[in-house]
């Protein structure tokens, strides 16, 4: 018999460090969420042994090649395995599913989670790349099909965790924290020699790669202004993005009258993917609790948009519109994966993007079509100026 009380939850991106993480939070709420699709992009023995655990109906890869590995490894099991993107588009539509938690990384995310909002199914959206490439799209779609995207991105569960019960008319301003990221107080001259393996030690969170690197240019937070945008329905004066080293305070709404709510928590990133999970429910944890005498000193300043320049195009691409965030995200992808391959240095990455989001024509309405363009066409002409 289905429990209807159930949640069932497909989870896109299930080796990495979001699905991990959510993972371990389905375990520990020991029932209200079955877990209906697990999927990885190469990382076929950790699917395996996650399927082996949670007992999916479905496992997919991303890799094609990898298919025959992952039916080897689920032979003794009902288990059904896909690949690719159509595997994903597949399983997210299946009737038993309520739910989509986005944890892939970069534009691969955008094209499943359009189709479980189509099928009517709630998104938990970490892949804030989605929003960034075709925000428009996905929230009109989400509008048409009356399914939630609740954010698990941790600034935007704060903000939306102070939204509650307020009225999105009355709000003035929302205000985005950022840790500052590794390369923190640093100039440009200190930032030109700097390693991958420099960047990738982020100083609070323990993140993938490539969130990992854009937050150490800044990137991530001008992301997660476009996401904000769309998210909440805001003009992009009323999104201010302020330097918090300790990342206490995850994020803060203003209201008409002046006053501030902030939501406020130690970094971990279970918090914002329970509460995503169990939307309207709040479901009680043994997360860590924050103690304020531990933190007797919170601080904040203002992000140094000359040196991180990344957050500046962010913000020249969400007041350009169309598909400039598309561009912005294709060409950070690209500059993104040649500094983890060590093809370019660590400011390199963004004086290529600038140049990049030059050369591709700019389409004010862009349809689902010219996305796929425009990505295709900002990954070529981006690889041309590393190479
Ligand atoms: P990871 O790199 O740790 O994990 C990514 C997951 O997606 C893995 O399961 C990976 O498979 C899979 N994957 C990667 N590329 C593809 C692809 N092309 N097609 C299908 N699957 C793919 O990333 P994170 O968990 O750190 O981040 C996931 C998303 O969540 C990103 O959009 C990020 O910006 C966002 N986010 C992450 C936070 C964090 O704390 N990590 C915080 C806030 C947002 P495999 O293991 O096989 O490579
Ligand atoms: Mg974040």
């Amino acid at each position: 018999m289905i429990d209807s009380s159930t949640k069932h939850i497909a989870i896109l991106g299930s080796t990495g460090s979001i699905g991990t993480q959510a993972l371990e939070v389905i375990q520990e709420l020991n029932g209200p969420v079955k877990v209906h699709t697990l999927s990885a992009f190469s990382n076929v023995e950790v699917l395996i042994e996650q399927c082996h655990q949670f007992q999916p109906k479905y496992a997919i890869i991303g890799d094609p090649n990898l298919l025959g590995s992952l039916k080897n490894g689920l032979e003794d099991t009902d288990i059904q395995a896909l690949e690719g993107q159509s595997g994903l588009c597949e399983a997210v539509q299946d009737d038993q599913v309520d739910m989509v938690l986005t944890a892939l990384v970069g534009y691969a995310g955008l094209e499943p989670t359009l189709k479980a909002i189509s099928a009517g199914k709630d998104i938990a959206l970490a892949n804030k790349e989605t929003l960034v490439v075709a925000g428009e799209l996905v929230m009109q779609l989400a509008k048409e099909h009356k399914v939630r995207i609740l954010p698990v991105d941790s600034e935007h569960s704060a903000i939306f965790q102070c939204l509650q019960g307020e009225n999105l008319a009355t709000v003035e301003k929302i205000i985005l924290t950022a840790s500052g990221g590794p390369f923190r107080g640093r100039s440009r001259d200190e930032l030109m020699s700097v390693t991958k393996h420099q960047a990738l030690k982020h100083p609070n969170w323990d993140m993938g790669a490539k969130i990992t690197i854009d937050s150490a240019t800044l990137m991530n937070k001008g992301l997660e202004v476009i996401e904000a945008k769309w998210l909440f329905d805001l003009e992009p004066e009323q999104i201010e993005v302020i330097v918090h080293p300790q990342s206490i305070i995850h994020s803060m709404v203003q209201f008409n009258d002046g006053s501030i709510k902030a939501q406020m928590g130690l970094p971990d990133m279970k918090l914002p993917i329970q509460y995503a999970i169990g939307y309207p429910s709040r479901f009680t944890s043994g997360f860590e609790r924050f103690s304020f005498t531990d933190y007797p000193t919170l601080t904040f300043e203002q992000p140094n948009k000359k040196v991180f320049k990344n957050l500046g195009l962010a913000y020249s691409a969400l007041n350009k519109g169309g598909n400039t965030p598309c561009i912005l995200n294709a060409a950070n992808e690209v500059v993104v994966d040649a500094f983890l391959k060590e093809k370019i240095k660590f400011l390199e990455m963004g004086d290529i993007l600038e140049t990049s989001m030059t050369k591709i024509p700019y389409i004010p309405i862009p349809t689902l079509e010219d996305y796929r363009q425009t990505d295709k066409e900002t990954r070529i002409k981006t690889l041309e100026l590393i190479n």
